[in-house]
């Protein structure tokens, strides 16, 4: 065995110990960004049922059974992943508090699950949308977005909270989102992936507009609509057990894939 001087071991010491702090937290910065936690935000609750189907079904106990089969899943086939709630009963839940919940969990996926629905009931059109926080640029985007932000006028000094989405206020929330905006894109286009494969749901695609709920989550961020309540045979299927199932593993086998994705990505 080679004999090193009291010098030479001292030199090597200290660079020993000028490395690790150094190495410990590169780790340390992979574990702050690995994804370890998702929010699942079940839309709606309490006083806010939200769209009312052909038959009178109600948005808000769809989702939240989706969401509860969702939450299921990841907790069973992604251990290591921690699964947190914006409600996970009938409760009446802030738009605002949604993405405080979120990232006060320091989540790192943030998926708000709804259902669609069109004024005139029934109607033909169906399908699964995927949506991502960018101003509307359809007048169907607009249409939806007003839908599903209009709880607002149910909570408390809303007007002080929510400062109408104008192409200001897209620049200030895009600038804050940025860092999340591509893994938002992969994440949406890796769900409307899945839902190109389904069998039993039309995929509709990736869309854009401005939802108050993907606003406040410092994390990438998706609304999903689930389905058409203003079609008989859509409401029917969510209405099911079966298709509430279909809609929860089509929505893990996006996350799968993005947290594969992810994965890859973390560690170059
Ligand atoms: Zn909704």
């Amino acid at each position: 065995m080679p004999r090193f001087s009291p010098y030479i071991v001292s030199i090597a010491l200290l660079a020993i110990l000028t490395v690790l702090p150094a190495g410990s937290s590169i780790s340390q910065v992979r574990d702050r960004w690995k994804l370890d936690c998702i929010v699942i935000d079940p839309g709606h609750g309490g006083k806010d049922p939200g769209t009312i189907g052909v038959t009178g079904v109600k948005e808000k106990h769809i989702v939240l059974k989706i969401a509860l089969k969702l939450g299921a899943l990841i907790e069973e086939h992604l251990p290591g992943i921690k699964v947190v709630y914006t409600r996970k009963d009938d409760r009446f839940i802030e738009l605002y508090k949604r993405g405080k919940i979120a990232n006060e969990a320091k989540g790192k996926l943030f998926v708000s699950i709804h259902c669609n629905s069109l004024e005139q009931k029934p109607s033909k059109t169906h399908g699964f949308e995927v949506y991502l926080l960018r101003p509307g640029r359809t007048d169907e985007a607009i249409r939806i977005a007003e839908v599903e932000n209009s709880v607002v006028r149910l909570e408390e000094d809303y007007e002080e909270r929510y400062k109408e989405l104008d192409e200001e206020a897209f620049i200030l929330i895009n600038m804050a989102q940025s860092a999340y905006a591509k893994h938002s894109e992969k994440f949406a286009a890796l769900l409307s992936r899945r839902a190109e494969l389904s069998p039993k749901m039309k995929n509709l695609g990736v869309k854009q507009a401005g939802f108050y709920v993907l606003v406040g989550a410092s994390m990438p961020a998706v609304l999903v609509e689930s389905g058409f309540l203003s079609n008989t045979k859509e409401e029917k299927f969510l209405s099911s057990d079966l298709g509430q199932s279909h809609i929860a593993y089509l929505l893990y086998y996006g996350i799968k894939d993005f947290v594969k994705y992810y994965e890859e990505h973390l560690n170059e």
